[in-house]
C-alpha cells in the first residue's frame, strides 16, 4: 500500500489553515518564514520556492533572503541577526547546502532557537535527544506524521534508518526509539562502514533510507511485508524529460513495492511531508510568541 505523501500533507495544511484563521480572527498577524538562499543551485532553489508557495498557500507570510554565491560568511550573518530581531517573522531557514567557504555550523548556531524552524541549532537538537519539546527538524518530524496517520504499528519493531545525517538518519532513529507512539522501536542505524548491510536491512520490520543514491536498496534487500520509507531525492539524467531529468528515491519502487506492506514514493512520499512539517513548525513559533508555553526555549 502506498503511503500517500501527498494526500496526507494535504491534510496536515488544511488542519493548519484552519487554525491560521483562527489565529488571524483572534487579532493577531499571521505566522511568517523566512528563508535564506545562497547561490543559485538548482535544486535548493526548487526546495525554496516550494516552501515559499507552501506558505502562501495557508496565508503565512514569507521572506526570501537570496544572497551571491560569494556572499561573505558575516554578510550571511548579519542578515540572520536581523531576522532573530525582527519581531514580524516567527521563523528562520537557511537553505542547505552552503558554499564551501561558508562555516555552516557557525550559521546554524546564530539562528535564535525559538526561530530555528528546521530544528538544526544544538539546543534543539539537544532537546530532541532529550525528549522535550522542541522544533523536531522537518523531514523525521514529516515521516513520524505519515507513521501515526497511517496507524503503523512501530512499537516492538525492528526499525533500520540507512543514514546518519544530522538532518535525517540520526534524528529518525532518536524518535523511532522514543517512549512514545509512534517509537518503542528497536533502532539499528546504518551508514557507510556497516558491514554486510542487506543482513541489517533484510531483518527490518520498518526500512528508512536516508542516502542519496538512487535505487540503492532494491527488492532483495527487503523483508516481505516491511514499511519502506524513501528519504532519498536525486535527480537522474534524462533526455526524453522536458527538464532533462527524473527525480529517484533511494529506493527501487518498482520491484520493492511489491513486497513491502507500505512505501513512500518520490515524488509525493517524504518530500510533502517535509514541507507540512515545516508549515508546522513555524505555526508553534508564532504561537510560542503569543503566548509562553512550556515548549518556549529560555536563553539567557
Ligand atoms: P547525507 O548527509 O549525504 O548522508 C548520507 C548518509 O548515507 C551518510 O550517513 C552516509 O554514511 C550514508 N551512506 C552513503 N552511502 C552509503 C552506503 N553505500 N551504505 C550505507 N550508508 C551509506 O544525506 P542526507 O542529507 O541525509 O540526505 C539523504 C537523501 O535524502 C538525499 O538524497 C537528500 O536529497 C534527501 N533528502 C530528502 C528530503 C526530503 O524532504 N524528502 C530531506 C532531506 C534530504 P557516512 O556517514 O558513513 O558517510
Amino acid at each position: 500500500m502506498l503511503l500517500d505523501g501527498k494526500k496526507i500533507s494535504e491534510e496536515v495544511i488544511s488542519e493548519l489553515t484552519v487554525e491560521v484563521s483562527a489565529m488571524i480572527a483572534e487579532g493577531n498577524r499571521p505566522p511568517h518564514l523566512a528563508a535564506i538562499l545562497v547561490g543559485n543551485d538548482g535544486a535548493s532553489e526548487t526546495y525554496v520556492a516550494s516552501k515559499v508557495k507552501a506558505c502562501e498557500k495557508i496565508g503565512l507570510g514569507s521572506t526570501l533572503v537570496r544572497l551571491p554565491a560569494d556572499v561573505s560568511e558575516s554578510r550571511i550573518l548579519e542578515e540572520i541577526d536581523a531576522i532573530n530581531k525582527n519581531d514580524e517573522i516567527d521563523g528562520l531557514i537557511v537553505q542547505l547546502p552552503l558554499p564551501k567557504h561558508i562555516d555552516e555550523q557557525k550559521i546554524t548556531e546564530s539562528v535564535l532557537p525559538e526561530k530555528d524552524v528546521d530544528g538544526f541549532h544544538p539546543v534543539n537538537v539537544g532537546k530532541l535527544v532529550l525528549g522535550l519539546p522542541t522544533f523536531i527538524s522537518a523531514t523525521p518530524k514529516g515521516i513520524m506524521e505519515l507513521l501515526k496517520r497511517y496507524n503503523i504499528e512501530t512499537s516492538g519493531k525492528h526499525c533500520v534508518v540507512l543514514g546518519r545525517s544530522n538532518i535525517v538518519g540520526t534524528p529518525m532513529a532518536n524518535l523511532l526509539s522514543r517512549n512514545s507512539n509512534p517509537g518503542n522501536c528497536t533502532v539499528t542505524l546504518c551508514h557507510s562502514r556497516t558491514k554486510n548491510l542487506a543482513d541489517f536491512t533484510k531483518s527490518a520490520d520498518i526500512l528508512v533510507v536516508a542516502l542519496g543514491k538512487a535505487e540503492f536498496v532494491t527488492a532483495d534487500m527487503v523483508k516481505e511485508g516491511a514499511t519502506v520509507i524513501d528519504v532519498g531525492i536525486t535527480r537522474v539524467e534524462d533526455s526524453t524529460k522536458p527538464r532533462g531529468y527524473v527525480l529517484k528515491g533511494d529506493v527501487a519502487f518498482e520491484e520493492v513495492k511489491e513486497k513491502a506492506s507500505y512505501i513512500t514514493p518520490v515524488p509525493g512520499g517524504v518530500g510533502r511531508m517535509t514541507i507540512a512539517a515545516l508549515l508546522q513548525n513555524t505555526v508553534t513559533a508564532k504561537k510560542n510568541s503569543i503566548k509562553p508555553s512550556k515548549f518556549q526555549h529560555h536563553v539567557s
